[in-house]
Formats: structure tokens, sequence, C-alpha cells
């Protein structure tokens, strides 16, 4: 593990950008509170974002529900594909700004959320452009021969979406592109570490000829301005990606409104090699997954289940790939691995680590802070703990940090028993060269995705989402967009 320096490097426009209070336009006239986001590589301050009281959150949902009235909602499907096309077309102009905004806040490196998370959120809309001309409902058989029954699919109106820290620019994009190809108008509240991408998006979707509310960004803290969007009247639908404490709280508030929710949320995600895996191929996958983006991804393969007699080998991989890793800030041209998001956070993934090692745990590689050039930011070893029991915190709850847990197995009865033995389903990766087995154990694993020989794959066009406490409801797709739609019956007399 080498460490880097931190880079100058902001393009003009994101100095622009951040340079003042970071203010949404549904707060144009905000004189108070604020608060300040922090650059997680160095812990200096970065800029003071607002935090948007009950009665601008009020403005921002009556102004998007007034754009589901008369513009956004009553615009023909190829227009509204128009736009998205044209909204994916600015994304890109301004690929490298966007990236720059996710890098400094969240500390991830910016040259992967620049062909990542940028190239995922364009794909988003993309995917959805093509939609708006392709929403159809049916014609129904009914016992009265001379009436005539049909279906449409309805919009909801305002859809409240909530996002986190981690894929900011990313996750607003799996929101808003659905939302808005079905015909909804959004109001987006991001995490409020990392604001400043989707205030830009905001900006850029009205470049694109978004009409006028149909998309407002309001921020603040969870507590305030995302409590007055989910329980506001006019807002049926929630979408929620976030914490699993959050997620709980939110579906009962839902639950006791009857508004619509879906919900993406954590997972302790059980990656298994067997023996007769290619392992240099698969180690390699495993150590990359644990450590990309620090350990900070919901589907991060955090679990790795090893078949026993190829541990040795899969560990050596791991480390070399660890020892590779150039740990250094967001903004870096160089980092392949940067900080964690806060202080706070890295203290719980480093009390994850030491109550592992008390409890008997090998840690063969890491677990401490990073000292040094980059000791003002919040930056944590790449760590591995080997045979921590199952029901250990750190094997079975979401880190969300560097930290791979790696456990043996010796057969494929063990290994589906501990592997499906989580509240969580999320995601799965299975390694092996035997394809029936993959095709048996896919179907038994408990999770949302399950990936075969490879490990991260995602694509707008392929349904996401958790099973268990990882979530209810599905992102990408046609699932992702039939959970902004309803449907209507309508029945003509003969
Ligand atoms: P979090 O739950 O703390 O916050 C998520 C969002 O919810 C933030 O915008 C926050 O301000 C808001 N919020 C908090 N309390 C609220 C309340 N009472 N009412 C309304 N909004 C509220 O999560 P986080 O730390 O930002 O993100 C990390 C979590 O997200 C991890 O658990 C991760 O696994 C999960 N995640 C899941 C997916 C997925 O696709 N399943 C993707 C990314 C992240």
């Amino acid at each position: 593990m080498t460490a880097t320096t931190p880079l100058s490097g902001l393009l003009p426009e994101a100095e622009r950008f951040i340079s003042q209070p970071a203010v949404p336009a549904a707060a144009a006239h905000h004189d108070g509170p604020w608060i300040p986001t922090h650059d997680p590589s160095t812990g200096r301050e970065i800029t003071q974002v607002a935090a948007c009281s009950p009665q601008e959150v009020d403005a921002a949902v009556r102004a998007a529900h007034d754009a589901f009235t008369v513009s956004w909602g009553r615009m023909s499907p190829v227009a509204r594909e128009r736009v998205l096309h044209r909204l994916a077309d600015l994304i890109e102009e301004h690929a490298l700004e966007l990236a720059q905004y996710d890098a400094l806040e969240s500390g991830k490196p910016v040259a992967f959320v620049q062909a990542i998370d940028i190239g995922l959120a364009v794909e988003q809309f993309r995917y959805y452009a093509g939609w708006p001309t392709k929403i159809t409902g049916t014609v129904v058989p009914v016992a009265d021969p001379s009436a005539h029954v049909y279906t449409t699919r309805r919009p909801y109106g305002v859809v409240a979406a909530i996002t986190p820290w981690n894929f900011p620019l990313c996750q607003a994009a799996i929101k808003i592109a659905p939302a808005l190809a079905a015909g909804n108008t959004v109001v987006l509240k991001p995490s409020e570490l990392t604001s400043l991408s989707t205030l830009r998006l905001a900006e850029l979707a009205l470049e694109a000829g978004l009409p006028e509310g149909t998309l407002s960004v309001i921020t603040g803290p969870g507590s305030g301005a995302g409590t007055a969007l989910v329980t506001h009247a006019l807002v049926p639908a929630i979408s929620f990606t976030g914490s699993e404490a959050v997620g709980r709280h939110l579906a009962s508030q839902a639950g006791a409104a009857l508004k619509h929710i879906s919900l993406e949320l954590g997972g302790k995600n059980p990656n298994v090699i067997f023996a007769d895996a290619d392992i240099q191929a698969a180690a390699s996958a495993a150590a990359a997954t644990a450590f990309f983006y620090t350990g900070q991804v919901c589907f991060a393969g955090s679990r790795l289940l090893v078949q026993e007699n190829v541990l040795d080998e899969v560990l050596q991989v791991v480390h070399d790939h660890a020892a590779a890793l150039v740990v250094g800030p967001g903004l870096s041209a160089d980092s392949t691995m940067g900080p964690l998001v806060s202080s706070a956070h890295r203290d719980k993934v480093r009390r994850y680590v030491d109550e592992a090692a008390r409890a008997g745990a090998d840690i063969t590689t890491g677990g401490h802070d990073i000292g040094g050039e980059l000791a003002g930011g919040f930056f944590f070893e790449p760590t591995v703990v080997l045979n921590p029991t199952d029901d250990s915190p750190v094997a079975s709850e979401e880190v969300f940090g560097p930290v791979l847990v790696v456990q043996t197995f010796s057969d494929e009865d063990e290994l589906l028993r501990r592997a499906n033995a989580t509240p969580y389903g999320l995601t799965a990766g299975l390694w092996t060269r035997d394809v029936g087995r993959a095709h048996a154990l896919a179907d038994r694993l408990e999770a949302g995705t399950v990936w075969v020989n490879t490990y991260g794959d995602f694509s707008a066009s392929a349904p996401w989402g958790g099973a268990k406490a990882s979530g209810l409801g599905r992102d990408c797709g046609p699932d992702g967009l039939n959970k902004y739609l309803e449907t209507k019956s309508v029945w003509v007399a003969g």
C-alpha cells in the first residue's frame, strides 16, 4: 500500500459552485441555518449547504405538484424522451465537474467516479429515455360482451426521493430517470454529506428543458428536510436508498400514511470461492470488491467464503491486492482507494476490527488508521479478518469499510446454510467451474442479485434490489419503471 498527496485541480466551474454557500433553487432566499460539509481526505470544510425549512420543502413539493398537473405531466411521451436524452448529454458534457463534487465530498477516487458513477448515471437517463413511448395498457375481456374495458398505467404525481452519500449522482439518476420517464415529478433530498453534484444536476435538468418545478432538490438533514418531504400530504410515493434503520423508520411512516414506498438498503454479501474455480480471477475480484470505494458500497463482497483447501492461495492474492492499493485523496488522479467518509465512521469501522481481534480472529493485514501525510483525513488500512465466528458483529453486520472477512467452508450444504444465515439479502458471488452447481446455488442463495464467475456488474436494464432486510422493490429495468406507475381500469358501457 502506498500513499499519494493531495492534488489541487478543481475545474473553474466546480470552484464556482463551492466557493459560496450551496442553496437549492427551491430555497433561493434561504438565510439559515446551514450545514458545513467536509472533505474526508483532509478533514477541511468545503462549503455550507442550506438546511431547508419545512416551508421551503413545502414550496418545492407544491411546485412539483403544479408541474405534474400542468407541464411535465401533460407533456407527450416523445417530448419527455427528448428531454431525458438531452439531460444524459449534459451529464456527459459535465462528467469531470460532477465527478469532482462527489470525489471531494465522499473521498472516492475521482477517476473511478467519472468512469463508473457518472457513466452509470448517463446510462440510467439513456435507458429510461426509451420508455415513455412504450408505457401501454391492455384491453381486458369481461363477462359483458358489450362493455369495453381497458387499463392505463398512470404516474403517481410527486415522488419523494431520498439518496445516500456513497453514490450521490448515480443514486440521484437511478431515482429521477425512471420516475420522470413514467411521468411523475420529483423532489429529491440528497445526503447532507454530499449535496453538490445533485444540486448541479438540477441546474442541468433545467438546461435540458425540464419544466420548472419538475425536479426540485432540497438539502438538509434527514430529520428536518427529509421528514418534511416524506410526510408531505402531496407526496404519494417515496423512493429511498440508505441504511436499514432509516428504511424501517420510513416504511412505518409510509405505512401509517398509506404511501407507496420502495427501499434499497444495506447488505452483508457472501462471495463464495469453490476449489474448482479460477482461483486467480476469483481472489482478485474478491479483493477488488472488498476494497472498492473503501468498502463503502452496499454490494461490497465483504464476507468471503472460501473452500478450505484453497484458502492459502486466495489469501495470498488478496494480500497482494491490498498491498498494491494507492491510498490517497479523492481528488488525486492516482488514488485507487480513498478515506472513510467521516471520523465517526472510521471510529466505528476500527471498533469492528478491534472487537474481532479481541474475540480471537486473526487480522492478517491492516487494521489501523493511516497517518503520515494522510493523517488529516479519515484513512484506514485495507484489512483482512480471518475466521471470525458467523455471529460476530464483523461477520454479520454491515461494516461499510475496507474490511474483508474471510471464512472457510467444506461443502455445499454448509456453505448454503451459512451464506443465507444473515438478515440481509442484497447480493452474492459464486466462483466455480461447475455450471450445474452454479445454477442450483444461484437459485437457493437469498439475494436480489447473484453474480457467477464475476462480481459487481451493474446495468440500468437489469433489475436491482434486495431480499430480506436489504429492501423492498427493485430499481433498474422494467421493474424500476413500474414502481412509479399504477394501473387504472376504465369501463365503457356498450
Ligand atoms: P442513511 O440511511 O443514514 O441516509 C440516507 C438518506 O436518508 C440521507 O439522505 C439522509 O439524510 C436521509 N434520512 C435520514 N434520516 C431520515 C429521516 N428520518 N427521514 C427522511 N430521510 C432521512 O444512509 P447513508 O449512510 O447515507 O448511506 C449508507 C447506506 O446506504 C448503507 O447501509 C448502504 O448499504 C446503503 N445503500 C444501499 C444501496 C442499494 O442499492 N441497496 C445503494 C447505496 C447505499
